[in-house]
């Protein structure tokens, strides 16, 4: 496994739309891998793979229930509403507002190629539709409520 780089808002790619995953190659299993070790390191609870540069529906969550691995991740329901500060790895050191479902259900496929549907809600949630938007080439700050934004200090 390998640790790659963030893609920071300005980096074009991060506006792109991805493409579909048509087979689990060996290097989607890799990316797969790259991807969680990326987000851990960064201590994110989620990453889509434009934000380490590959435009692909690739993504990967971890709200602190174990690693969830996306492969073409689709919304196919959600419900309710709720407004929750959001932040992002490729935008660091703010957060802002957002409005979200509370709810969504996601089907995708696993790293062997099986279908999966994940249930979210709250953090969840927010993960889910936050990393989903990224396959589109949205950020959270397209949706933020305006004047909501929070910079935060620098930690050093
Ligand atoms: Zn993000």
């Amino acid at each position: 496994m390998a640790i790659r780089k963030i893609r920071l808002e300005g980096d074009e790619i991060l506006r792109k739309k991805c493409k579909e995953v048509k087979e689990i190659t060996p290097k989607i299993t890799t990316l797969l891998d790259d991807m969680a070790e990326t987000m851990y390191q960064a201590n994110g609870v989620g990453l889509a793979a434009p934000q380490v540069g590959i435009l692909k529906r690739v993504v990967v969550i971890d709200v602190g229930d174990g690693l969830i691995e996306l492969i073409n991740p689709v919304i196919v329901e959600s419900k309710g509403e709720v407004v929750g500060d959001e932040g992002c790895l490729s935008l660091p050191g703010r957060s802002a507002h957002v409005k979200r479902p509370e709810y969504v259900k996601v089907e995708a496929l696993d790293r062997n190629g099986e279908k999966i549907v994940i249930e979210g809600t709250e953090l969840l949630a927010v993960a889910l539709c936050h990393e989903t938007d990224h396959l589109e080439g949205i950020l959270y700050t397209d949706k933020a409520i305006p004047d909501t934004e929070t910079v935060w200090e620098d930690e050093e």
